[in-house]
């Protein structure tokens, strides 16, 4: 991640903490040096020497060398009181994907936990979440959550976006802003869920700084700007309460003045649309004391020292958050007569509002000795085992496992289109319910699946995370059969309808009547019997015609659709002439022919355009404009008179003031008779899947929008480009079918091909 070319010859310096490692290593002959603390200092220090070789020569997009990345999230990880395993994790997190080591190499190196750690992370940042929906955010946190089988993985992920966060201004401002929005919409609610305030604080602080530099900074001088006198009272409150705790006999070990991290008071400012200066917790004073029940002391001193505010007062000790947060919240009038909010917690609440989940590896250890003691002879087990035997209640922690069993994983299975996005199933749930979730089209014609690369049977019951991508046939039918194995109710009663549809003869007797009452008779039966007619099926994506009977009689297709495709089909194969004969031979009362496009315009004395009556002119073919649009009229040498462009056209620009002529679209025109069109071609890259092309046209002829040409080019990559030669009336349909379009799930980008960028 982030490898360039290197600018600046920094140097690396080991940090104090690994040099204690490197030492303690080294100290075979030193009795206080356990055999367990020897082999931990090794693992550590044979994982940073590897790391160390793999990434010489990388360099960090701040000129730095590599190796400073993986050596700071190891000791972001040994902050949290992360096992030797999990700090070895921490220097290696970035081989696999960034060098030639495998994973195997990793677990034949330093054992199988640190290879499944890394492998873990590797896993992870294969993801992709840029420009998601706030639903799929949500998806996204929690397949993350279910995936990783052991919740380290995620530490360590979170470790590696904290230290990617402080180095971000070394990249280019466009990775900066999409790796802050992914760390605000992922990463920080992640380091939430778990508990470990002091991540998501800083990562918070963080995408502030990137995302809204602005109120950033505004914030930043708002606080300084204050810092004195604030300080200065609270530093009297301080003393006033501990003299107060002391007579009360409370031991407290820490009574601190805090203050509030800037994004929490931008959020509060944005919540409560309030001024920097009315929002009265900007800073707030912490209480630390030793068990529950002075807790509940402290605040009854408190509550005599000042007066509480009505409604203000949170016992989340008694109700603790979901991410196991406990402490007494309460906001009072303080010296200064504005309101000061005060939290009264115990050492151990402090810690796991501080380290979250990681809490519980760490705690255990700050009772002893001041450094954090590496390893347990269960370093192999994974940290949820590692919780049940460090917790001293054991009801208690099953409670909890029971708890972030309910809230991670939900009963719900998180799996991925081959495009990256997350749809969640129920559990159970099968390629089948998969297919029908993307869309009933894709369920109908499903004929097999492949997950993660591989085939497999349409009965597989899927898992967290894995890759689900379904192939089509255009005759492939949905069986009876699936009634047995799939669990969603869409896919059921998909499943159902479409056999009630499948009343073959009669939906194709319904779509014969329906086509030849719009054909007129006459036309029809010589239609019919045409080639064209195969021709027209297989553009509406039908195996035959009767298919293509058989959808219009059930309405899967419109019969405006298959009517235009059917003239397509003619006009692909007649000369116009003959065709427009023919055709006004067999119907009076065809809407909308194509033909009328083709054929010159009337001479008339009305002009759709005024400012070039009574001369020749063309529309220009670089921006084709659509009335509704600016235009500019060109004066050319060519025989075709004047030419109409858009304003804004960069073929205009060149050309001299004395041969451009004001013109504009005569409005009133347009209400009169048939509407005159406008050619205009448009370029859809889509999703290829069955019935694509068939939505986007239905959105056309929806809006009474005749398709001159079309032309379908796929990728590999399961994407096609659409290009298509429409009609339009004027820019406001224009724009409200692009935005119809847009809003096709399998529509990944669509342009007006023209030279005006709009
Ligand atoms: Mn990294």
């Amino acid at each position: 991640m982030h490898l360039t070319a290197p600018t600046s010859s920094t140097q690396f310096v080991v940090p104090d903490w690994l040099q204690e490692c490197l030492h303690t290593r080294r100290g075979t002959s030193d009795p206080a040096v356990s055999e367990s603390a020897r082999a931990d200092a090794d693992l550590i220090c044979r994982a940073f020497e590897f790391a160390y070789q793999l990434h010489e020569g990388q360099h960090r997009a701040s000129g730095e060398p590599y190796i400073i990345h993986p050596v700071a999230v190891a000791g972001l990880l040994r902050d949290l009181g992360g096992g030797s395993a999990m700090i070895a994790a921490g220097f290696l997190h970035d081989v696999v994907e960034d060098t030639n080591v495998t994973a195997e190499e990793l677990g034949d190196r330093f054992g199988e936990e640190v290879k499944l750690l890394v492998e873990g992370v590797t896993k992870l940042s294969k993801f992709n979440f840029s420009s998601k929906t706030e639903r799929q955010a949500e998806n996204f946190r929690r397949m993350f959550l279910a995936m990783a089988q052991d919740i380290r993985v995620i530490v360590v992920k979170l470790a590696d976006r904290l230290h990617n966060m402080r180095t971000l201004e070394y990249l280019p401002d466009v990775k900066r802003r999409q790796i802050a929005l992914e760390t605000r919409e992922i990463f920080a609610p992640l380091a939430n869920r778990l508990g470990i305030g002091r991540f998501k604080w800083e990562l918070e602080d963080l995408t502030f700084k990137y995302l809204e530099p602005d109120s950033y900074r505004q914030i930043q001088e708002l606080v300084a700007e204050k810092r004195i006198d604030r300080e200065a009272g609270l530093a009297q409150t301080v003393d006033r309460l501990k003299l107060r705790l002391d007579q009360a006999t409370i031991s407290y070990a820490d009574i601190s003045g805090r203050p509030k991290h800037l994004y929490g008071i931008y959020q509060k400012m944005q919540r409560q649309q309030k001024d920097y200066n009315e929002i009265y917790d900007v800073a707030a004073i912490r209480i630390i004391v030793n068990t529950n029940d002075e807790c509940y002391r402290a605040l009854a001193v408190v509550h005599d020292m000042f007066r509480p505010i009505p409604g203000r007062f949170k016992d989340y000790i008694g109700l603790p958050k979901p991410n196991r947060y406990q402490s007494l919240h309460t906001v009072v009038i303080g010296n200064t007569g504005r309101p000061l909010e005060v939290q009264i917690r115990t050492l151990a609440m402090h810690h796991i509002a501080e380290y979250g989940i990681a809490a519980h590896w760490k705690y255990k250890e700050t009772g002893g000795s001041s450094s954090v003691q590496m390893t347990t002879t269960d370093e192999k087990f994974t940290w949820l085992r590692q919780l049940l035997d460090w917790q001293n209640d054991l009801k208690d922690a099953q409670e909890y496992l029971e708890n972030i069993k309910d809230d991670l994983f939900d009963g719900d299975v998180y799996v991925f289109t081959p495009q990256g996005d997350v749809i969640s199933l129920s559990r159970g749930a099968t390629p089948v319910d998969f297919a029908y979730r993307i869309h009933t089209e894709v369920g109908n014609h499903c004929a097999g699946a492949r997950v993660n690369e591989r085939m497999a049977t349409l009965d597989t019951p899927l898992k967290n995370g894995d890759i689900v991508e379904i192939l089509t046939q255009k005759n492939s039918r949905p069986s009876l059969d699936w009634l047995n194995f799939v669990v969603t109710p869409g896919a059921r009663n998909r499943i159902r309808q479409w056999y009630k549809r499948s009343n073959r003869e009669e939906n194709i007797a319904r779509g014969r009547e329906m086509l030849e009452r719009e054909l007129g008779k006459n036309g029809f039966e010589a239609l019919l019997k045409s080639s064209q007619m195969q021709t027209t099926a297989e553009r509406c994506n039908y195996h035959s015609v009767d298919d293509l009977l058989a959808a219009v009689g059930y309405g899967e297709i419109t019969l405006n659709t298959a009517v235009n495709r059917l003239r397509e089909a003619i006009k692909a194969q007649q000369p116009l002439a003959k065709l427009a004969d023919s055709l006004s031979a067999s119907s009076q009362e065809l809407p909308l022919l194509p033909i009328a496009k083709v054929l010159p315009l009337q001479p008339s004395a009305k002009s759709p355009i005024i400012g070039v009556e009574g001369l020749l002119y063309h529309i220009a073919g670089c921006c084709t404009p659509v009335p509704g649009e600016a235009i500019i009229g060109v004066v050319t040498r060519s025989s075709r008179g004047i030419s109409i462009h858009r304003q804004g056209c960069p073929n205009v620009e060149s050309i001299p003031g004395d041969r451009l002529v004001p013109v504009s679209w005569n409005t009133a025109d347009q209400d009169q008779g048939r509407p005159q069109t406008y050619p205009v071609d448009i370029q859809i890259q889509v999703i290829d899947r069955v019935g694509v092309l068939k939505d986007i046209l239905s959105r056309l002829t929806d809006n009474n929008i005749n398709v001159r040409n079309a032309q379908v080019k796929t990728f590999p990559a399961q994407t096609a480009i659409i290009d298509l030669g429409i009609d339009i009336r004027n820019h406001e349909q224009l724009e409200r079918t692009f935005s119809q379009i847009r809003k096709l799930s399998d529509v990944l980008n669509l342009r007006r091909l023209s030279q005006v960028e709009d």
